[in-house]
């Protein structure tokens, strides 16, 4: 089988509120998918990344002589109408590769990585009229499936889940707020898998929005059920695509991951949740260990030695193994703010987002005679 590369995608938005009233600053631009970022403390050291694709949402900024974005009208309005890069077009550049692997029997992964409240969500989902990467993608795959109706039969399994300190909550499925949330198993054809998990099966997109919106709000009562940050927890969307082609007794199965991360700025615990913590379990242990995982695919990519994939370590990492050097075709948009109050962490997810890019995946079409 061929190599693919991870696919990676920067987005930047628009400032927040907070970034307006702080006067902040745009210390990042764009030259068609290059992406050039500047340390607000060290004006001679800009550093420049290039990458598959990079969208720009932030405007009503002009160049000053420096370089650096500056606003237009002190005081204008950076609304939504004026974003620059609309939701359709990342959908067109992303989402439609995601699809037709999947209609051809690929597995696909999307994963939104970066800080808290800087777009990962708004990528994903979406908010409002602006609907995000996962309902459009929902909407194109039933469309597609009825146009192909002639030749193929399909169904499409919904689940979605959480993963808050390496606990794993059923977030369609209200009986799984067992202590100690469901459990991750693995076999030898299936990899690792969440044992018990709610698989709906769904034959239109409204069905899936509403499974989502249900999903959302357990979310919200389950974080606060346990005292949690949803800005630490994983939020992952599973859709498994079966097609049954009976002129050629032949079925094809994909699995679709659609994850949005938790916030990737670095974490303080406070006192009181210190204590909660199980000794020894790192607040945030499937972050870490992602990018250990990622860190060491890298390695791999460029001939270094690697003896010891850490996919083992943690639970997102076992669920989305194949996304990472295996079965899958993968994409990966790291969401930026463009604030220079956003300096550091910003640096640091172009940083992981370029590691990315090297892991090299094997995808293959996943099709066996229909018993
Ligand atoms: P995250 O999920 O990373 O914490 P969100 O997606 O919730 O962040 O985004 C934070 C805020 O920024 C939201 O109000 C969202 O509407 C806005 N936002 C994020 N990305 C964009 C964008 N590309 N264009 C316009 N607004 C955006
Ligand atoms: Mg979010």
């Amino acid at each position: 089988p061929g190599k693919d590369c991870v696919k990676v995608a920067v987005r930047v938005r628009p400032f927040n509120k907070r970034e307006r009233d702080a006067g902040g600053r745009c210390i990042i631009s764009m030259a068609s998918s290059t992406i050039t970022i500047q340390d607000p403390r060290n004006s001679q050291s800009p550093r420049s990344f290039c990458f598959d694709y990079a969208y720009w949402s932030h405007s009503g900024f002009t160049r000053d002589c420096s370089g650096l974005y500056v606003p237009e009208e002190p005081g204008g309005r950076y609304a939504d109408q004026h974003c620059l890069s609309p939701q359709g077009s990342v959908f067109q550049d992303l989402g439609e590769g995601i699809l037709e692997n999947a209609l051809q029997g690929y597995n696909a992964t999307l994963l939104a990585y970066g800080q808290t409240g800087s777009g990962k969500s708004y990528s994903m989902v979406g908010y409002g009229p602006n609907k995000g990467l996962v309902p459009t993608l929902c909407d194109k795959l039933f469309q597609a499936i009825r146009a192909n109706q002639d030749s193929r039969q399909c169904q499409v399994f919904f689940s979605m889940l959480e993963i808050y300190n390496e606990q794993v909550v059923d977030l369609l499925s209200r009986g799984s707020r067992s202590p100690g949330g469901l459990r991750v198993r693995e076999e030898q054809q299936r990899g690792f898998y969440v044992e018990g998990l709610r698989r709906v099966p769904c034959d239109s997109a409204p069905q899936v929005e509403q499974l989502m919106e249900q999903g959302t709000r357990m979310r919200t009562t389950a974080t606060t059920h346990m005292n949690a940050n949803s800005s630490r927890s994983h939020m992952l969307i599973i859709l498994q695509l079966k097609q049954i082609f009976s002129e050629e007794s032949i079925t094809k199965q994909s699995n679709i991951n659609l994850v949005d991360l938790a916030g990737s700025e670095r974490q303080r615990v406070s006192g009181s949740e210190a204590d909660r913590l199980k000794e020894g379990t790192a607040i945030n242990l499937s972050l870490t260990t992602l990018g250990n995982v990622i860190s060491a695919l890298a390695d791999v990519a460029v001939g270094k030695k690697v003896v010891h994939i850490p996919y083992r370590d943690s639970v997102l990492t076992k669920l989305l193994q194949s996304a990472l050097g295996g079965n899958s075709r993968t994409v990966m948009i790291a969401a930026l703010s463009p604030a220079d109050i956003c300096y550091e962490e910003s640096i640091s997810t172009l940083r992981y987002a370029e590691r990315a890019k090297r892991i090299q995946n094997r995808a293959v079409v996943n099709e066996s005679p229909t018993e």
